[in-house]
């Protein structure tokens, strides 16, 4: 589905990026975890074709990734920056949905489908600066799941929402999925989430990031926040994760 090979990124005072190379398979989640600072936003906007990078390449089902594919669904952690203040919730939800979905009706009714399964159904037809932050990443992702991409790229985006509004978040990421057969990379910083969310956690070293690895969540795909967190594998991988975060920071 996706491969990033020999990626580099250089800003004009340092290295972001150095040789990261790694594959998505289709259908996968993938986490990518490391230090603040260490590339991880550069990286999904190269993998999203929104910058170039200064080495490497980016590859989408074969193709060259030079400009944002059109099968692709970003979300960003800055909500407030990612939605239009002048168009209503379902405005903000069917705005990408124009250019690949010509019927209004069809359009309507994935609108309506993506809001109710982020719960907002009730708040459609407000303005997202009417909403708390978790309701606007919600308009966000919302926004994301109707467009039905084959590849999802997030950037941390459950950071800044309340503890149980970002698990059901999360559950609700793992219900669409597999509703969807979506190929996800969730780029965070939070260990107990990489490993919860994911079927691979890759990990990158501290600025200029390169993958220091590549590490495969055996857990069974249906996860439930409690008992999943609490078993035995589960704070095996976590406390694997975090090693490595503390060797490479
Ligand atoms: P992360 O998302 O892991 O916190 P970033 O990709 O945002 O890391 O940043 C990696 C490094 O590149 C940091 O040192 C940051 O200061 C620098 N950087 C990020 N964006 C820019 C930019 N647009 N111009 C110059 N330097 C940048
Ligand atoms: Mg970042």
């Amino acid at each position: 589905m996706l491969e990033v090979v020999d990626l580099g990124h250089r800003y004009r005072d340092g290295v972001a990026l150095e040789n990261v190379s790694f594959r998505v398979d289709p259908g996968e989640l993938v986490c990518v975890v490391g230090p603040s600072g260490c590339g991880k936003s550069t990286l999904l906007r190269c993998m999203a074709g929104l910058q170039r990078p200064s080495s490497g390449s980016v590859w989408l089902r074969g193709q060259a990734v030079d400009s944002v594919p059109a099968e692709l669904a970003v979300v960003f952690q800055d909500y407030s920056r990612s939605l239009l203040a002048w168009k209503t919730v379902a405005g903000n939800v069917s705005f990408p949905l124009h250019s690949r979905e010509r019927n209004r009706s069809a359009r309507r009714e994935r609108v309506e489908r993506a809001l109710a399964s982020v719960g907002l159904s009730h708040v459609a037809d407000k303005y997202p600066w009417q909403l708390s932050g978790g309701m606007q990443q919600r308009v966000a992702i919302a926004r994301a799941l109707a467009y039905r991409p084959a590849l999802m790229l997030m950037d941390e985006p459950f950071a800044s929402v309340d503890a149980q509004t970002r698990a059901d978040l999360e559950d609700l990421l793992l219900q669409v999925r597999a509703e969807h057969d979506m190929t996800i990379v969730l780029v965070t910083h939070d260990i107990d989430e990489s490993v919860y969310l994911s079927d691979r956690v890759l990990v990158l070293s501290a600025s200029p990031a390169i993958v220091v690895d590549d590490i495969k969540v055996g857990l069974p795909r249906d996860r439930e926040q409690i008992t999943t967190r609490a078993s035995d594998a589960f704070v095996h991988l976590r406390s694997d994760v975090a090693r490595l975060l503390c060797r490479v920071q």
